[in-house]
């Protein structure tokens, strides 16, 4: 059984975590701080916060963008349920914006027409490692005196114009899910530019507490905290930090790997017909942390009927991605939404395996395989 995905674990972050654990310092400490330093190092922003994951991330940067109750946020529908409910825990409300079909990114001109005199920030995510136009909207945000915010959660290793994600704007928010291209088990960042929202990134990850733990262990004066304001419990363990340096270590060529397999499906697949593949516009540079494929109108094979078939060779597959105002927690807010497009990439798409190492033979299989059931020739394949 070929799977879907898989993170990519060595010796060496089991050593990491294993070292940290003897250390006896186990959550936020010395490993998280030089995972935050290497993280901003590594994409070009001034400071990296690390937290729990990136949904508790997002949930941050939303206040602290100043999102309040009653407040309309711009997202797209069609993207993990995390970026919609991040707006929704702070009581604002998400406006969905319709994508573009061919690079599953929001768009820009509908985004644009959606603004109101409630809009009060847009969060732009990078869908599956494709960066979406960040200029783009970051010009709205600055016409209309916007916050911009980005859900980066599948994008690191990714850059747009020659800088990687992360160094664009004041507010972007990383996962490291095993299902994404480098992993700490659960974990997030928040790299920012700005003095005032770092500081106060670390009160709130950490309870409002204004002095942390390791400044008072390291303390030779005695010292009290106070909690400044209502915080949250969303630290990062020092051993998920170790096994994060690790991965952050091996992360381009983790992304270089990971772009040939892509490579090798966009070599095979180009010429086929009724198929629509990711596609990466100049400047634009994505980690593939998935690969998907929009099934167009006419494919002599409909997408549930090729994810069963692929199952039945032994080649998992997911569908597209999700769109959230079809989902039964937003559908009732919903009623009246129709965004045709998203709709249609996540009725339609299939996404293929990828990960590192992935064998030659498995690789081909899956090409083999996948091709002749879009030409509906799966006879060829198996004798
Ligand atoms: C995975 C993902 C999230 C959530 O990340 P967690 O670290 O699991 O909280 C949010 N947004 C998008 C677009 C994602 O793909």
């Amino acid at each position: 059984m070929i799977a879907i995905a898989k993170p990519y674990l060595t010796n060496e972050e089991a050593q990491a975590a294993y070292d940290t654990i003897l250390t006896g310092w186990i959550t936020q400490g010395p490993k998280v701080e030089e995972f935050e330093k290497k993280f901003a190092a590594y994409t070009g922003a001034k400071y990296a916060i690390a937290v729990s994951n990136c949904t508790t991330a997002l949930h941050l940067a939303m206040i602290i963008a100043g999102i309040n109750a009653g407040d309309e946020v711009l997202c797209p529908s069609l993207s993990y349920i995390a970026t919609a409910n991040a707006i929704k825990y702070v009581g604002a409300k998400p406006i969905f914006v319709e994508v573009q079909p061919d690079t599953y990114n929001m768009d820009p001109v509908d985004a644009e027409k959606k603004i109101t005199s409630k809009t009060k920030a847009i969060l732009v995510v990078h869908q599956i490692g494709m960066p979406a136009d960040i200029d783009a909207f970051q010009d709205l945000c600055i016409k209309y005196n916007i916050k911009l915010i980005e859900d980066a959660a599948c994008a690191a290793g990714s850059s747009y114009k020659g800088k990687r994600i992360g160094s664009h704007s004041s507010l972007a928010c990383f996962s490291f899910h095993p299902r994404k291209v480098i992993t700490t088990g659960e974990g997030g960042m928040i790299t920012t530019d700005r003095d005032d929202y770092y500081e106060r990134f670390k009160l709130l990850r950490q309870h409002g507490m204004s002095i942390n733990d390791r400044v008072r262990h390291e303390a030779k004066k005695i010292v009290f905290e106070d909690h400044v304001e209502v915080g949250y419990n969303y630290r990062m363990t020092d051993i998920q930090a170790a096994v994060g340096i690790k991965q952050l270590e091996k992360l381009d060529w983790i992304v270089g790997e990971r772009r040939k397999i892509a490579a090798a499906y966009h070599e095979a697949f180009k010429d086929l017909p009724f198929i629509q593949l990711p596609l990466e516009k100049e400047g634009y540079l994505s980690n593939y942390q998935s690969y998907s494929i929009y099934l167009k109108n006419g494919c002599p094979i409909d997408r549930n009927t090729l994810m069963q078939e692929l199952l039945n060779c032994g080649i998992s597959s997911r569908r597209g991605i999700m769109t959230s105002h079809r989902e039964t927690a937003y559908k009732n807010e919903s009623t009246d939404l129709t965004l045709p497009v998203s709709e249609d990439l996540q009725d339609n798409s299939i996404i293929l395996p990828l990960y590192i190492p992935m064998k030659e033979n498995e690789i081909r299989f899956i090409i083999d395989t996948f091709s002749a059931l879009v030409k509906n020739k799966l006879q060829d394949v198996l004798i």
